[in-house]
């Protein structure tokens, strides 16, 4: 996605331990015209998945969660990192290895918000190592809902997060992928041209 580089070019930092610092517009501060957009793209990559349901984590994947709910006209559920008080008692929960944080959380899904059967299309902001995606699915698998693929903004290719999902057999959209940083420059992988792009139906808002 060419304006999603664009900004990351312009706007992102590269920080130690391969961190990409993108608060600037999408971790802190988010560009809402781009995240109406990504949602967008979203949309187009997997608009013959036919999805029931958007699946993500708090918080930073709930804006790209939102806006491509709003293209898909499908609820979106986002997994608590803090099962909170007026939670649910019955809920689904997963174990996730913070790459940022370096420390372990579990994630919870009230049993109301995922059912079985659904089809549900998981997207979140980046994909490392691929354990807040491995959680997420295995709260879908307990639900007894069927993942249909899964939408990252930002993928960094170095690490092994989407080879463990591929391995997987799952359906992984990544809207960028990262090959290396280098001497804090961001070498980006470039894009298949004959790339097959699914088709746009049934929505006129964008
Ligand atoms: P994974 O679970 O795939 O190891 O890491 C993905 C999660 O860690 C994402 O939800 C994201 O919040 C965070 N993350 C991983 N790498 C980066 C990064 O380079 N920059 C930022 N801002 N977040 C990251």
């Amino acid at each position: 996605m060419e304006l999603l580089k664009q900004r990351i070019l312009q706007d992102g930092k590269v920080l130690q331990g391969d961190i990409l610092k993108v608060d600037s517009f999408i971790n802190h501060q988010i560009d809402s015209k781009l995240a109406f957009e990504i949602g967008h793209e979203f949309y187009k990559r997997f608009s013959d998945a036919h999805i029931d349901k958007i699946l993500t984590i708090e918080t930073s994947g709930i804006a790209f969660a939102l806006c491509a709910g709003i293209h898909f006209d499908v609820p979106v559920v986002f997994a608590k990192k803090q099962a909170g008080g007026n939670m649910s008692p019955e809920v689904y929960q997963g174990k996730v290895h913070s790459y940022t944080k370096q420390t372990d959380y579990t994630i919870s899904v009230s049993r109301c918000f995922l059912r079985a059967g659904e089809r549900v299309l998981i997207i979140d902001d980046f994909l490392a190592n691929g354990q807040a995606v491995l959680g997420l699915m295995d709260i879908a698998e307990q639900a007894g809902a069927v993942v249909s693929g899964v939408g990252i903004v930002i993928e960094k290719g170095f690490q092994p997060g989407s080879q463990i999902l591929h391995s997987l057999g799952v359906r992984l959209e990544s809207l960028v992928v990262i090959d290396s940083f280098q001497d804090k420059n961001i070498i980006f992988r470039e894009e298949r041209k004959n790339e097959k792009k699914s088709t746009l139906h049934g929505f006129s808002g964008a």
